[in-house]
């Protein structure tokens, strides 16, 4: 007997059955034709060297929960395990595909996966359905807008989005035919456990963030109902340091795509709509608008993830140094508002954006100036949100080396958290060494006189480390290098420019 031929919905960074064009798009050709609907994840066993253990439970709550979402609709996810390049086309024949649909991507190496998909689809003439549903705009009609070059300030770029409408998102909520329904494909939960990864799930902490559509549409909703607070919400007046996140913690969702973040933009035009609120840059809007900044910068610039190759990148000559920065990934600097927000970091898988901007200036430029890519990656393990074009991006601007050029404005380890927390109670909690510290020392422990060290139980050199720079000192002869970096830039464009 012939078999049933199948679409198949390859899902990627869209890990939500709301606002999922292409899943619908899948499942409407499938009922159509009276095809089997196959949805896929594709899991590469090697991800649990890249990725930290609070983020591969983060992906696999998000998992359980779609799988959960899809059998509420008469369907079920299938979890591949190896390279999505490998299996996909083998599949191809074995499931005899005539229909495949998935989201549109930048990141390099998923792309890298997907051309080789393509290619074999194309190959065995299946349609392949595309659609832009990991950003609000389409970043590719941005780009032309600015006649294909990437808008390098935030104000231009939103002087581009502008006047375009974005349609409304769209639900799927009717179930699948029993006809469309592969026997078998549904009889077992496919979704692996943490320690098919070789994670021990009691070694982690507390779960903080629950990964999956279910608990991020829950924090949307949650947030979205403070109507007065979205409408006040002003992003520089948010704390890095507060015991409870300050700002909504809605990035890991969106990231994986939990949350739709045209959902998130219509919400935020809802709540907005007839109240006085605050504007962009400083409003929600306006970090959704970042958001929409860096995709668009990172579509169109060839190695935004890198400083060699990226014509956006001041090249700048930063030093390695693997001890200093093994101490400031594992958080023993010896600065302990740095610390904390490393340690909190590696622990929740979440940080505030003012707090990676601490750590961030401190890898780079302010103190230790090592590479942003190295901060980059080690962000890539820990951030439960990391997102290729916004990590990249923000490292750029972090560092003075893209979008950012105030490069002499160097965050203090010292000054900057005693702004939100005086009291260092931030500091107390995730640096616990320091907990009996008076207040006066709590940022600056090695000015403790002995007795004051013995008497907190905690001798800085000991229980807690020296420092490994002096901020004071390292961040003046930084900036010089900085000034010496700019100018070398500058001299080799001009000398770039055609003379007329
Ligand atoms: C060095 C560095 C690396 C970063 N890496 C990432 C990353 O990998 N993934 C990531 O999602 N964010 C990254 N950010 C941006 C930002 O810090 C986080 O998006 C934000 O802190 C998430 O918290 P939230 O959801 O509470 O944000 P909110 O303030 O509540 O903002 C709402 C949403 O807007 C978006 N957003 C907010 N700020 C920014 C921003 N500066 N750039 C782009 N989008 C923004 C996020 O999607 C966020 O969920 C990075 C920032 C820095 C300085």
């Amino acid at each position: 007997m012939a078999k049933i031929p199948s679409v198949v919905h390859w899902f990627r960074l869209d890990l939500r059955i709301h606002d999922n064009l292409a899943l619908r798009n899948a499942i409407n050709e499938a009922e159509n034709r009276k095809y089997l609907l196959r949805p896929v994840y594709v899991l590469d066993p090697d991800i649990a060297s890249k990725v930290g253990a609070n983020r591969l439970r983060f992906l696999i709550q998000s998992l359980q929960d779609l799988d959960t979402n899809l059998r509420k609709l008469n369907s079920c996810l299938f979890i591949l395990r190896g390279k999505a390049s490998e299996l996909l086309p083998k599949l191809f024949d074995e499931w005899q595909v005539k229909y495949l649909t998935t989201q549109v991507d930048i990141d390099p190496e998923i792309l890298k996966e997907e051309e080789i998909v393509e290619k074999v689809a194309n190959e065995k003439d299946i349609f392949i359905v595309k659609r832009v549903q990991h950003t609000v705009f389409d970043t590719q009609s941005v780009l032309k807008k600015n006649n294909d070059c990437v808008p390098l300030t935030y104000q231009k770029f939103l002087s581009l989005v502008q006047e375009i409408q974005v349609k409304d998102t769209i639900e799927i909520t009717k179930s699948l035919s029993d006809h469309c329904k592969p026997s078998d494909y549904c009889d077992n939960n496919n979704v692996p456990l943490l320690s098919e990864l070789g994670i021990d799930e009691s070694m982690l902490t507390a779960c903080k963030y629950p990964g999956g559509e279910t608990e991020g549409l829950k924090r949307l909703h949650m947030y979205m109902a403070k109507k007065q607070w979205v409408c006040k919400f002003e992003k520089p007046n948010s704390s890095p340091n507060s015991i409870e996140p300050s700002t909504t913690v809605l990035s890991p969702y969106i990231s994986h795509g939990c949350v739709s973040s045209k959902l998130f933009y219509h919400k935020l035009k809802e709540v907005e709509n007839g109240i006085p609120h605050t504007m962009p840059p400083v409003s929600l809007m306006g970090q959704l608008m970042w958001r929409e900044f860096y995709y668009t910068a990172g579509t169109g610039t060839e190695n935004f993830d890198k400083m060699v190759g990226n014509k956006l990148c001041t090249q700048i000559p930063w030093a390695s140094n693997d001890e200093q920065l093994k101490a400031w990934a594992e958080g023993r600097t010896g600065y302990p508002f740095v610390d904390a927000i490393m340690r909190q970091l590696k622990e929740e898988g979440w940080i505030h954006h003012l707090a990676r901007h601490m750590v961030a200036c401190f890898l780079t430029r302010g103190d230790l100036w090592i590479s942003w890519e190295e901060g980059a990656k080690v962000f890539e393990g820990y951030l439960l949100d990391y997102d290729w074009s916004l990590n990249a991006g923000n490292w750029m601007w972090l560092s003075a080396s893209a979008f950012f050029y105030k490069y002499f404005r160097v965050y203090s380890p010292v000054a900057f958290g005693k702004k939100t927390d005086k009291e260092g109670l931030y500091i107390r909690k995730y640096v616990p060494e320091l907990k009996k510290y008076p207040t006066e020392y709590i940022y600056e422990p090695w000015k403790a006189p002995q007795n004051v060290q013995k008497a907190a139980d905690c001798i800085i050199g000991e229980g807690y480390p020296q420092r490994i720079v002096d901020h004071d000192k390292i961040h003046k002869e930084n900036m010089q290098k900085m000034s010496v970096a700019y100018k070398a830039n500058k001299e080799k464009k001009s000398l770039k420019r055609p003379r007329s």
